[in-house]
């Protein structure tokens, strides 16, 4: 006897941010959605710093309900090698993460989705009709498989399987996260951001608070086997020493240590072929400077759930059909490249170049301008004008775009 076929209009691989917020806006218009995980729950384990700017919300329409809120944050200060400390003061929040992803992906069950836990995809191949590219026939472990769709969202993380599967991109490169939970950490309500390339290489460390004097503190960096050891040592010498550390509500025991890693890349070349989009981490979609991507993975699953309902009821599923959901994205995202040219030349200074650069900065980063630039640029010509041979221009405009403006954070 053959196997039962589930068919649907769109499935959406993974139940993080960008899946879940995929099936939600899938489901709302109109479109017969299954959103699958490969986990038994939803959100853990958690890899992610957990913050997401107002900006980044009130442009995605969210109206995050209180109890996926941890904290509500004033923004970020950034903190130099000298100790020197700038502000980027945007409000958002500091969310729950697990309980943020479940929510959104409770809501696109709301609207009509259907949610498939410990489903796991592991291969993809194209259907016809009359020579026309009609779909994809899924197959993976788990009930709903095989599943017959006209368009595939892949929102599959770092790990893109679609990518994989069909050999859509290559692998990109990755930095590795990690963090612990502490408890009665101080706070003023910011993110501190620590540009300590001494434990963070071409990275940063965090102490991102949570409610109830609770933090992540944890870092992203470019040397990987050194990423718990660069932590250890970080946490050693300085004031979070004294501080303990828990285990994160969501996890019941083994190592408090929590983290992942993020795609450093950039955009993928192809976030498109016949049939199927990629978004979120899958796309290579995070912020270049603080890597955050929550707010990417979010908004391009709006971008591709309207591509998708365009597309099936133009009948039309080809890549060219497609190509509206890359314009889409580019039309809004910030300009990667910039960025990181802007912090491959932050970290092409000493940590003392560094260190003068910032203490040239306003206290207050976020609201610079024509002439608060001009200043700075004044000041620094002032005292080591052969930082401008070391490219500080565009270090310095790396900053201006990680503001929530530009989708920083
Ligand atoms: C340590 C760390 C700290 C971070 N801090 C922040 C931060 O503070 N703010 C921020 O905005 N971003 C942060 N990020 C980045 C952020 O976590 C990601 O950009 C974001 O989660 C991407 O969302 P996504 O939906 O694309 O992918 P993910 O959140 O990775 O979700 C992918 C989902 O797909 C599932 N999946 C994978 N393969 C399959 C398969 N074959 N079949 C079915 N399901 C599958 C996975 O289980 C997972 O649930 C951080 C990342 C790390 C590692």
């Amino acid at each position: 006897m053959s196997e039962a076929i589930t068919t649907c209009d769109v499935l959406v691989i993974g139940a993080g941010p960008g899946g879940g917020n995929a099936a939600l806006q899938s489901a709302r218009l109109g479109l017969k959605t299954i959103l699958i995980e490969d986990h038994q729950e939803i959100g853990t384990p958690v890899h992610c710093g957990e913050c997401i700017s107002d900006i980044a919300c009130q442009n995605l329409g969210l109206s995050l309900p209180d109890e996926v809120i941890s904290k509500k944050v004033k923004g970020i200060r950034v903190i130099f090698p000298d100790g020197t400390e700038k502000c980027l003061s945007e409000h958002g929040y500091v969310l729950e993460k697990h309980l943020f992803e479940r929510w959104i992906a409770e809501s696109a069950v709301k609207e009509g989705a259907t949610l498939s836990l410990g489903h796991k995809i592991t291969g993809m191949s194209k259907l016809y009709e009359e020579g026309n590219f009609s779909g994809w026939m899924c197959e993976g472990k788990g009930d709903l498989f095989p599943i017959k769709t006209k368009i595939v969202i892949d929102a599959s993380g770092v790990a893109s399987v679609s990518s994989k599967i069909i050999e859509l991109n290559p692998r990109g490169k990755v930095v590795a996260g990690m963090q612990y939970e502490l408890i009665d950490v101080p706070t003023d309500g910011y993110l501190d951001f620590y540009i300590w390339p001494e434990y963070a290489e071409k990275g940063y460390l965090w102490m991102i608070p949570k409610c109830d004097g609770r933090a992540n503190v944890g870092l992203v960096t470019e040397d990987k086997p050194r990423t718990k050891k660069a932590l250890d040592e970080f946490i050693e010498k300085t004031h979070f020493k004294e501080l303990e550390q828990v285990l994160p509500p969501w996890k019941e025991k083994g190592n408090p240590a929590f983290g992942g890693t993020i795609p450093i890349s950039g955009p993928h070349e192809n976030t498109h072929t016949d049939g199927l989009m990629l978004i979120g981490d899958a796309a290579g979609f995070t912020s270049p400077l603080f890597e955050g991507g929550s707010h990417l993975a979010l908004k391009s699953a709006v971008f591709a759930a309207q591509t998708a309902a365009a597309a099936i009821s133009e009948g039309d599923l080809s890549a060219s059909r497609l190509a509206e959901y890359p314009e889409l994205w580019k039309k809004e995202f910030p300009p990667y490249g910039k960025i990181l040219k802007g912090k491959n030349a932050l970290f092409n200074l000493s940590d003392d170049e560094m260190s003068l650069m910032a203490r040239c900065f306003p206290d207050e980063m976020s609201d610079m301008g024509v002439g608060g630039k001009a200043m700075v640029g004044f000041r620094i010509l002032l005292r080591k004008p052969g930082l401008y041979l070391k490219k500080i221009v565009p270090a310095m405009l790396a900053f201006g775009y990680s503001r929530a403006k530009y989708y920083g954070w």
